[in-house]
């Protein structure tokens, strides 16, 4: 047996490692410089927007979306309970009450219905609903068809947390451009990395400039140091952004061998009963990571078994995301809570699903599987 096989592993390699040495010797290591311009142009064409702002991390990149939504001290803003905990503290960050929902059994992703449900009692309560959330876990784009109007009915501004889904698409439309604003991370286990990074993305110019104003410690444009709000430090440096611009250019190649790892666990599992690929069958997915639900009724195993087994054959697993609303910095918060979520954290195994996996290492993986399936079949 050779090393581990991580649930992630990072791609890069000369390209990256060109474009980053051309950046440093141009003379301009500073936060946002040429590189950074370049890779904001990049990434809205990727979105099909109009405006994006670079910034140090996803997790900015959500702060500052929900700061122009206007989130704030005695605001609610809806988030998804299955995420990864950055999208509930960027709403914490602001200042305002988040307000947990559960999940569509098929993708994890915010549930429409629950959705229309809580706008409505929150209307009905008189409460100011900054911002609702959603996410696109996994790379599957949230049901954005129902999602929109069930926004707008409410008049509520949505902000997609596209952390996760980089080039996916949803009905032919891209991904981080169906929300007010949307947000990327270029964190190192993210479909393409800058090794930290994010972006918000938007097609409304005001809301672009009121993001890029307030990731430069909000500074005045004039020469002596004017500041009429808190700002942040939250720009994105010009030597990571080149990284970026490597890394986009690799995007749609690194997304086919995703996907082809991505079918390739479909296929294996599609004839174990009991199983399947949560938000399977969306051909618009980036298949950033792919997670099996296992129904152990009906396998005889469950999650847990696969996981240790493959655990013992050094490779990484893990379930999916634990919902917000059992977390204990979050405990006492509001939310709606159906169970779907739950289930989906206590049932699940994420498998790995680098770009970067060698043929040798997949050999490995499924072999493990193999024996795994053999044993309890
Ligand atoms: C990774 C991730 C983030 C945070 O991005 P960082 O760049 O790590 O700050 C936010 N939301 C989701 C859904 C993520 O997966």
């Amino acid at each position: 047996m050779t090393g581990r096989i991580a649930l992630f592993q990072p791609d890069v390699g000369p390209l990256e490692e060109s474009f980053l040495l051309r950046a440093f010797r141009s003379g301009w290591p500073g936060p946002a410089g040429p590189e950074t311009e370049a890779f904001e142009a990049e990434i809205a064409g990727r979105a099909g927007v109009r405006h994006a702002v670079g910034v140090s991390s996803g997790t900015a990149a959500l702060h500052l979306a929900l700061l122009a939504c206007g989130a704030g001290p005695g605001t609610v803003v809806v988030v998804p309970t299955l995420t990864f905990a950055a999208t509930a503290n960027a709403a914490v960050y602001t200042g305002a009450r988040p307000v947990f929902v559960d999940s569509d059994p098929a993708t994890g992703n915010v549930d429409p219905d629950l959705l229309a449900d809580l706008l409505d009692r929150l209307a009905a309560a008189d409460e100011r609903v900054a911002a609702v959330m959603a996410v696109d876990l996994n790379g599957t784009c949230a049901d954005y068809s129902r999602l929109r109007p069930v926004c707008r009915a409410a008049g509520v501004p949505l902000v997609e947390d596209a952390a996760q889904a980089l080039g996916s698409t949803h009905e032919g439309q891209p991904a981080g451009s169906f929300g007010s604003l949307g947000t990327f991370s270029f964190s190192w286990n993210k479909v393409i990395t800058t090794s930290a990074g994010g972006m918000v993305v938007t097609d409304d110019a005001a809301l672009a400039a009121r993001c890029r104003h307030l990731s430069t410690q909000a500074r005045e444009p004039v020469t002596h140091y004017e500041h009429r709000d808190v700002g942040y430090n939250y720009r994105l440096s010009n030597l990571l952004a080149a990284v970026g611009r490597a890394q986009l250019r690799r995007l749609d190649e690194m997304i086919e061998r995703r996907r082809r790892l991505r079918e390739r666990y479909a296929k294996l599992f599609a004839a174990v009963p009991g199983t399947r690929i949560v938000g399977d069958g969306d051909p618009g997915a980036n298949c950033w990571l792919t997670s099996v639900l296992v129904d152990p009724e009906v396998a005889g195993w469950g999650a847990g078994h696969l996981g240790r087994h493959l655990a013992r054959r050094g490779v990484e697993t893990r379930p999916m995301w634990k919902p917000m609303h059992r977390q204990p910095v979050f405990a006492g918060h509001d939310a709606v809570v159906t169970g779907v979520a739950d289930r989906l954290f206590a049932r699940s195994v994420s498998l790995p699903s680098g770009s970067s996996l060698t043929d040798a290492d997949a050999e490995r993986l499924f072999a493990a599987l193999d024996e795994f399936l053999e044993e309890r079949g």
